[in-house]
């Protein structure tokens, strides 16, 4: 196999099918990785800025102004992420809170289920395999009165 030598880009290309060969594939691979089309947090900002220099450079813009429309495009992409992040945090943070709270009551009384003292959480695991982080349904219901009460569906009132 022999070395292809670099290829004068400023002039005629070497090899001219070999470039917009390997053009071609280096683009797909970058619109893979910055399709707008996939949620932010998967989207690659530094992939879609090198896209578009390529792009605007093989129309013939100006560098300058490519690499700022690049830069431009990175700086949003980024920024989307950022707020993305941000508001995936203070989501958690409030369904963490909820449960705090759930728990504080529902943890009032014994497990039914599995036994867990007033105060203890639930044994077993959770879900996903982890620690358990819900008590079990029944003492949910037990510890807001609710299992003695047949939950009557026209009522509208469940206590
Ligand atoms: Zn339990």
């Amino acid at each position: 196999m022999t070395k292809v030598e670099d290829a004068p880009v400023t002039e005629q290309p070497f090899n001219a099918l070999q470039f917009a060969r390997d053009l071609e594939r280096l683009r797909a691979d970058l619109e893979h990785e910055a399709n707008p089309y996939m949620p932010i947090e998967h989207q690659s900002a530094a992939s879609a800025a090198l896209l578009i220099v390529i792009n605007e450079l093989t129309a013939g813009t100006d560098h300058t102004t490519a690499v700022s429309r690049a830069t431009a495009a990175y700086k949003d992409i980024r920024g989307r992420q950022r707020e993305h992040e941000h508001s995936t945090r203070a989501q958690q943070e409030r369904d963490e809170a909820e449960l705090a709270a759930e728990e504080a009551v529902t943890q009032k009384v014994a497990c039914p289920y599995c036994g867990a003292e007033v105060g203890l959480r639930c044994v077993g695991t959770g879900r996903s395999g982890g620690i358990r982080k819900k008590s079990h349904a029944d003492r949910f219901r037990l510890a807001r009165g609710l299992n003695d009460k047949a939950p009557d569906p026209t009522a509208g009132d469940v206590r």
